[in-house]
């Protein structure tokens, strides 16, 4: 199928970008290649910033989920993969990440279109994939085991093995570093995946699996099954997974975590937020305003960690308030190609209307909004970002994910105060603590509730630093020595050396 994309738009993109458009629809990748299609059920592939649809793919049936599952099942067995040494592990990994790098530019400017976002956005998107691939690489010759401690009789040893057949299910605004977060201590370790990218936004994954073809990563080692929540139901309760590790929506973590429970499959789930960001009245102010900006305009507030919830000193309230409404209005939205483009649309015309919903719903119950810039005409997702100040805790716009631009301002009194409305919320993924006093920030860090703390910065991502959240935003962790854990098993042998000579 032809692009129908502007020409405009279409002469922006490498050749490898534009390729990748105009081969025909992308299909499931199974057994290290892609298969025909077996199911005739067709998704069209997006570009959020003209509405026009770029391509289309086959969604995988339940059967290419069973053989996918099957492949990397016997691809695990006989030991193409998790017996090599560690060393071949890792050059074949340190391999797959250089063509990564080697395509980095149509691979952002194919992520860019896919999500919407700007492609200064997706550049650092697929430079945090391969850091990550890169990172997991070397640990495939770091990992060791332990001598346990037991009565002298004994030799107890415990040794990290591979868990086996990997699942992963990845939402669409971070492709490609949440795939390698899974996939990459996946594969260092030995194990055999199959991935699942969103229905939303499945070119770069689909990419990738080329990639892994090309760099020689033996067949059945990587899978790639695209398609939508049905599909991602299948992978769930097939038989034959030894772990699934789902990033996307609370409700959705909430299914996955169910259906494994059938299965006694593992799971780690990496959900939803809403979260806040505390500027004390000592903070440094333009840093803030900058990291309460990054925070939630980034990807235009579709992200996970968005600090949604703006918390401040009521003293710096209105004038903090009236300098970040200044530079957001500054802030140029447009088609993620375009040059200078801040901030994208929304990933569609269904996720614009519940935002559009959601600020009027939180306008209706006494809201005041603070619009941003004017977003371009025509049919893209486009939508304006929005600050909203006069919210009243436990309203449905300070409480529930919105995942999209908008930031809401509430004003607190007492340290303790800033505290007690930062914690209050089902999710703790993320905050940012704002205060140039150390004690203020290490005293507050200590007490919100969230798998990660940024102070005097916010949303800084790197390849060591475990990542996850707690109470509804999920368990487990990413990233950092958290994947050596969640992607090896502790096996201990034990070895009874006998009561030993007699003196
Ligand atoms: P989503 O939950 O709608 O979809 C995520 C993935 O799950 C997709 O691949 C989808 O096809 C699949 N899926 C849907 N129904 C399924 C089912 N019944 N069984 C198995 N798989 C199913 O989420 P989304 O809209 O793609 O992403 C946005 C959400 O993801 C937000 O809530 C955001 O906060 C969250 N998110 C969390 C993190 C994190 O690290 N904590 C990172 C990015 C996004």
């Amino acid at each position: 199928m032809t692009a129908k994309l502007d020409p405009s738009v279409r002469d922006l993109l490498l050749p490898d970008a534009r390729n990748w458009l105009d081969r025909p629809p992308l299909s499931p990748f199974i057994d290290g290649a892609f298969r025909a299609a077996r199911s005739e059920h067709r998704l069209p592939v997006v570009d959020p910033g003209s509405g026009v649809t770029m391509t289309e793919y086959v969604t995988a049936s339940s059967e290419d989920v069973a053989d996918a599952v099957r492949a990397a099942r016997a691809a695990f067995d006989d030991g193409r993969w998790s017996e090599l040494d560690p060393e071949a592990r890792e050059a074949r990994l340190r391999y797959l990440a250089g063509l990564l790098d080697r395509d980095s530019e149509a691979v952002a400017q194919l992520e860019s279109l896919d999500t919407g976002k700007p492609l200064a956005e997706a550049r650092l998107d697929i430079a945090e994939a391969v850091a990550v691939l890169r990172y997991y690489a070397g640990w495939a010759t770091k990992i060791e085991g332990a001598v346990i401690p037991a009565p002298r009789r004994l030799l107890a040893t415990g040794t990290r093995e591979a868990l086996g057949v990997c699942a992963a299910i990845t939402p669409w605004n971070y492709p490609l570093p949440i795939l390698m977060y899974k996939l990459a201590p996946a594969l260092a370790f030995g194990n055999t995946f199959v991935a699942k990218p969103s229905e939303q936004a499945p070119l770069s994954t689909v990419y990738f699996a080329q990639l892994c073809a090309e760099a020689g990563i033996p067949d059945g080692v990587v899978n790639v099954l695209p398609g939508g929540g049905a599909t991602g139901a299948t992978l769930t309760s097939a038989p034959g997974i030894d772990k699934i590790a789902f990033t996307g929506s609370t409700r959705t973590g909430q299914a996955v975590m169910r259906a494994a429970a059938d299965t006694l499959t593992k799971v780690t789930l990496e959900l939803g937020g809403k979260s806040p960001q505390l500027v004390f009245a000592d903070a440094d102010w333009d840093a803030a305003i900058k990291g309460v900006m990054d925070g939630i305009w980034t990807n235009a507030g579709q992200i996970c960690v968005a600090g949604s919830r703006l918390i401040i000193d009521r003293g710096i309230h209105d004038e903090f308030v009236t300098e970040l409404v200044r530079r957001t209005r500054q802030l140029t939205i447009g088609h993620g190609l375009a040059p200078g483009t801040h901030m994208g649309p929304l990933v569609s015309a269904a996720q614009r209307g519940r935002v559009n919903r959601m600020v009027a719903h939180a306008v209706a119950e006494g809201a005041e909004a603070h619009d941003g810039p004017t977003p371009p005409e025509g049919n893209g997702f486009f939508t304006a970002p929005a600050v909203l100040t006069n919210v009243a805790p436990g309203t449905q716009i300070e409480r529930d994910e919105v995942f999209g631009p908008v930031l809401t301002v509430v004003p607190f009194d007492t340290e303790d105060d800033a505290v007690r409305l930062a914690n209050n919320s089902c999710y703790g993924l993320a905050a940012g603590v704002w205060s140039t006093a150390n004690a203020t920030v290490h005293r507050v860090a200590r007490r919100l509730r969230a798998g990660i703390v940024w102070a005097n910065s916010y949303g800084i991502f790197h390849p060591s630093l475990p990542f996850g959240g707690v109470k509804s935003s999920g368990f487990g962790r990413e990233l950092g020595f958290a994947g050596v854990e969640h992607y090896t098993e502790l096996k201990t042998t034990v070895i009874d050396l006998g009561p030993g000579p007699a003196n």
